[in-house]
C-alpha cells in the first residue's frame, strides 16, 4: 500500500518498539524509514572514537558537522557506551540542530517514517500521524537485555541504565521526550511485536481515513 507523502512520527523512551513498528508501518506504506537515533548514536561514536568527551559540546558539534551516510552503517553503534553518550551529546542545542534539516528534508519529498523523541514534537510537528509509542520500564529493559543477549546478572544494570537515560532525555532543555499534544499514545507493554503493528496500523488507518487529505 503506497500512500502518498504519508508522514508518520514515532516517538517514545528507549527499547519501547518503535523500531519495529516504524519498520513495519514504513514498508506496508511503501515509505521510506530513518531511526533518528542513530543520528546521535553515530555523533557519539565518533566523539568517543577521536577520544573525546561527549559532554564537550564544541567536540560534538564537530562530530555531528562532519557525519556521514557511512556512520549511520557502523555496525557499533548500539552498545552500552554509545548508548550513554548519544544521551549526552543529544541534549546540545549545537548538536540537534546540525541534524534538524537532514530530518525535515529527508520526509520532505516522498512522506516517511521517522521515529525518535522529538519528531512529533519539533522535527515534524505538522505531520498528519503521531504515535508515541510506550511500554512498562521493566518489559523495556528485558526487551533490551535481550537484544543484548546480555548475561542474566547485567538485567539490573540494564533497568538501572534505560531509567537514567530516559530521564535524562525527559529532563533536557531542548527537545525532550514527551509526547505531542496530538499524538495517540501506542503502550506496547502486553503487545508482541505482531500485535504492536496491527494496533499501530489501525491508528493510522483511522487518522488517514478521518482526514483524508491523501490520494
Ligand atoms: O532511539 P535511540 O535509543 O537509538 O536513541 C539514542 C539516543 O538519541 C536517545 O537516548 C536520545 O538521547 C537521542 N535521541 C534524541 N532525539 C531523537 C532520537 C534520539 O534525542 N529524535
Amino acid at each position: 500500500m503506497r500512500v502518498a507523502a504519508l508522514i508518520i512520527a514515532i516517538d517514545g523512551p528507549a527499547a519501547a518498539g518503535k523500531g519495529t513498528l516504524a519498520r513495519r508501518l514504513a514498508a506496508h506504506f511503501g515509505l521510506p524509514y530513518l531511526d533518528t537515533g542513530l543520528l546521535y548514536r553515530a555523533v557519539a561514536r565518533r566523539v568517543l572514537d577521536h577520544g573525546g568527551d561527549p559532554a564537550d559540546q564544541q567536540a560534538a558539534a564537530r562530530a555531528a558537522a562532519a557525519l556521514t551516510a557511512e556512520d549511520l552503517t557502523r555496525d557499533d553503534l548500539r552498545t552500552d557506551d554509545v548508548d550513554r553518550a548519544a544521551s549526552v551529546v543529544a541534549g546540545q542545542a549545537p548538536v540537534r540542530a546540525a541534524l534538524l534539516a537532514f530530518q525535515r528534508h529527508f520526509a520532505a519529498s516522498q512522506g516517511a517514517v521517522l521515529d525518535g523523541r522529538d519528531i512529533g514534537t519539533v522535527v515534524l510537528p505538522e505531520a498528519p500521524v503521531k504515535l508515541f509509542v510506550t511500554a512498562a520500564p521493566a518489559a523495556r529493559a528485558e526487551r533490551r537485555w535481550r537484544e543484548r543477549a546480555a548475561a542474566p546478572e547485567d538485567l539490573a544494570r540494564i533497568t538501572a541504565e534505560l531509567a537514567l537515560r530516559d530521564a535524562q532525555d525527559a529532563a533536557r532543555a531542548i527537545a525532550p521526550l514527551r509526547p505531542a499534544a496530538d499524538a495517540v499514545t501506542l503502550d506496547t507493554t502486553a503487545l508482541d511485536p505482531e500485535a504492536a503493528f496491527q494496533a499501530a496500523l489501525a491508528i493510522v488507518l483511522a487518522i488517514i481515513g478521518a482526514r483524508s487529505p491523501l490520494s
